[in-house]
């Protein structure tokens, strides 16, 4: 891997409001790898994807892409700096068909990519097209949010709990789509409580507690860490 992280997160502090919620947070995220945030509800995995994205009222440290300085970037130019976010709640226009969801994106970086090449990537999101987003599933609005992203041409996407309600068959298709960006040279943060899910697609884990990261270490070595894992995250 090359030297220098894509992403670089110094001694990140983030509040809501008066409550400080990130306590000196760090992470670095290497092109083309893809690592995942574990810890339990309330950890503040979350807030830092927002106060990555610069979505939080207050925000404290370094994050740098590309060694380039993000945190006096306003929001609206996030994502000129190839960064993309998939919150949780998904954020797809119900009232929109499929297409038009795709329409709307604009493309702000480099490499965004057609709405065909993302019909060849989400097969089932070319035959449901015309639908509205009020008539997918929860794994297809998943894909689609993905897929919105991917048409801004972000190259770093954070993912917040991608898996998260959908059944083991759309889990399982998601994960294949993961890897397939993977191998496109995507760069991935995702945030996880599915451990089988993010072992298959993660090459290290970061783990989180009340707003600190306590430590990280590769896939490798999940299975000597999962008491410890077990204890901290709580499942
Ligand atoms: P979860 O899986 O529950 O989302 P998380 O690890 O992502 O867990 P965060 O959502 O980042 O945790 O929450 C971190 C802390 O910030 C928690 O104590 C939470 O109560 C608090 N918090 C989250 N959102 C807000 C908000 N909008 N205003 C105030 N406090 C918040």
């Amino acid at each position: 891997r090359t030297d220098r992280p894509l992403l670089e997160v110094r001694d990140l502090n983030g509040w809501y409001g008066e409550s400080h919620v990130l306590h000196g947070v760090s992470l670095d995220l290497y092109e083309g790898e893809t690592i995942t945030l574990v810890g339990r509800n309330g950890a503040g995995k979350t807030t830092t994807l927002r106060a990555i994205m610069g979505l939080l009222s207050r925000r404290e440290g370094t994050i740098k892409i590309s060694g380039r300085d993000m945190i006096k970037v306003p929001v609206h130019k996030t994502a000129h700096a190839g960064i993309g976010y998939v919150p949780e709640e998904r954020g797809i226009f119900a009232t929109l068909s499929v297409e038009e969801n795709l329409m709307l994106p604009p493309k702000v970086a480099e490499g965004g990519i057609s709405v065909e090449e993302i019909y060849h990537l989400f097969p089932n999101l070319a035959e449901r097209r015309n639908s509205p987003g009020t008539k997918l599933s929860g794994g297809e609005q998943q894909m689609l949010a993905l897929a919105r992203i991917l048409r801004t041409g972000a190259r770093i996407i954070l993912l917040d709990e991608p898996t998260e309600g959908l059944a083991p068959v759309i889990v399982q298709r998601i994960g294949d789509v993961l890897l397939e960006l993977k191998k496109k040279g995507m760069t991935l943060l995702l945030v996880e409580q599915n451990f089988r899910f993010a072992r298959k697609v993660a090459d290290r884990f970061f783990l989180m507690e009340d707003g600190h990261m306590l430590e990280n270490f590769p896939t490798a070595d999940l299975d000597s860490k999962m008491a410890r894992l077990r204890q901290v995250v709580g499942v």
